[in-house]
């Protein structure tokens, strides 16, 4: 819209004909006062201005209009018959005029003029549009740009917290960030870990996956810097991906050694189980096929009385081993269950000795010390471990037929000693063989065994406030020892 202001409405009302003619929009008003309030009302592309009028004059309406921040841009032309001395025009243009015509004025310039004007708004508007646009554009991009640095260091903070060696890398493989671990591990920050071997090498393997974009998971040992000790570790290093595209690859190495070891032991454990459970069910077998042989040819029945012997100490066998497995799992799963009662010690021993002496009738069981006390705890479980630690010093002692229990009661606690003069066991084997699934190296392969006798012994003792160790010379013999709490049946 155009603004024409004049104090003569014929003044206006013929320049509004010839503009309205030419398809403007026009306003109007009769003084500069009216002209103010209106361009702060209206959007105007345009002031056509008179420069005399009674009030505010036209320069002093364009000095007011190109004040104010709303106002300052839009264009003026001055209109005056009577001002056109020189100084009255540079006024006019010093004022805030973009043109100055004088009175009388050609109508058809005045169009081209306003014309042009007209579309110098257009094209400013359009301009102004483009310029918002870019700024916001560029907001936008600062904004994303301000975000991505703040994920950046927030990714970087976190890798720096967690125990594993982690690095980032640009989309084309070249490794931007590491954390403070891999420092152990590499020379640079630009060289990965080393590893053991030559195949493994990660840099190939590494080309490979930026190339084809897809997730690396690798398992390789590989030692801190100046070490010699290779532990294996996981590599896994994932592209991070922002509109398909990939911005970057988050990599780690996890230490995986314990998982392997124990991975190499479940299969090391389930190997020796298959052979220690098939030794006696290969021998039932063998007894089961004599038993019908002799059978089938009406043997003595002294023979087949010491077959089925035989095959019951086999059974018993089986039944020891599948019992003790199925301890293992209900220790595992905190459901080893115990059934405490008073009883007497002495009995108890008395008669576990008696077992044993009749399933190795070649050895003899010395027992000496003070054993008649009263125990609170479940009979049958500690009777296991005095089994266990009997048959061990029997099976560990090839060469000599003696073993030797003692029981010691003192300070309110029994200690009971179980002692051969077998093959003892070396001083750096002593600390671990309460552990789950451990046998000392050198007994492995002469001994048949699964190493968890003295767990389940251990939790057995544990769980009844006991204590337990050993003491042993390699070639010498050794003695397993355990302590109960004792206590006499009247006072508890
Ligand atoms: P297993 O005898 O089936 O291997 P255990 O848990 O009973 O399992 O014993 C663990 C290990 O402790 C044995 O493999 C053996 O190396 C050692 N050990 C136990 N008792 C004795 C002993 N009396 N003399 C020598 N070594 C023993």
């Amino acid at each position: 819209m155009i603004l024409i202001v004049d104090d003569k409405r014929e003044n206006i009302l013929s320049l509004k004909k010839i503009l309205e003619i030419n398809d403007f929009k026009v306003d109007t008003a009769l003084s500069g006062e009216e002209a103010l309030k209106k361009v702060l009302k209206n959007n105007y592309f345009l002031i056509i201005l008179d420069v005399q009028m009674p009030g505010m004059d036209g320069f002093e309406v364009a000095e007011a209009i190109s004040g104010t921040s709303k106002t300052r841009d839009i264009p003026i032309i001055f209109l005056s018959a009577v001002n056109t001395e020189k100084r009255f025009i540079t006024k006019g243009y010093a004022s805030g005029a973009i043109d100055y015509v004088t009175k009388p004025f050609d109508p058809d310039i005045l169009i081209l003029k306003v014309r042009t004007f007209y579309t110098l708004n257009q094209q400013t508007q359009a301009l102004n549009k483009i310029q918002q646009s870019l700024r916001e554009e560029i907001n936008i991009r600062t904004k994303t740009q301000l975000e991505l640095k703040e994920k950046n260091n927030e990714l970087q903070s976190i890798l720096e917290t967690i125990p594993q060696i982690a690095f980032t890398a640009k989309p084309d493989g070249t490794i931007e960030f590491v954390n403070a671990h891999w420092y152990e591990y590499a020379v640079s920050a630009n060289d990965f870990p080393m590893v053991k071997s030559e195949e493994e090498s990660i840099a190939g393997k590494w080309k490979k996956a930026i190339a084809n974009g897809e997730n690396l998971e690798l398992e390789l040992c590989i030692s801190k810097r100046g070490s010699e000790v290779y532990r294996w570790h996981l590599l896994r290093a994932i592209p991070v991906k922002e509109n398909e595209n990939i911005v970057k690859w988050v990599g780690t190495f996890t230490d995986i050694e314990e998982q392997k070891r124990a991975l190499y032991k479940k299969d090391e454990f389930i190997s020796m189980a298959s052979h220690e459970l098939k030794t006696p069910l290969t021998s039932i077998k063998a007894y089961i096929h004599l038993l019908n042989a002799a059978i089938q040819n009406e043997q003595k029945s002294d023979e087949m009385k010491l077959f089925v012997e035989r095959t019951q100490k086999q059974v018993d066998k089986l039944y020891n081993l599948i019992t003790d497995l199925l301890d293992i799992s209900r220790i595992e799963s905190g459901k080893l269950k115990f059934n405490k009662k008073w009883f007497n010690f002495k009995t108890l021993l008395q008669n576990t000795v008696e077992t044993i002496n009749q399933t190795y009738p070649a050895y003899t069981i010395h027992v000496a010390g003070d054993g008649d006390v009263e125990v609170f705890g479940d009979d049958s479980r500690l009777e296991q471990v005095l089994i266990n630690y009997l048959s061990n010093a029997i099976k560990y002692s090839p060469d000599c037929k003696d073993v030797y229990v003692t029981t010691t009661a003192s300070d309110g606690r029994l200690q009971v000693a179980v002692k051969d003069y077998g093959i003892g066991i070396p001083q750096e084997s002593q600390k671990k063989l309460f552990d789950k699934f451990y046998r000392a190296e050198d007994t492995s392969n002469r001994f048949q065994g699964l190493g968890i006798g003295l767990y389940i012994c251990s939790e057995i003792i544990s769980r009844h406030n006991g204590t337990f160790n050993v003491e042993s010379d390699a070639g010498k013999g050794s003695t397993f020892y355990f302590t109960i709490p004792i206590g006499n049946k009247n006072n508890n």
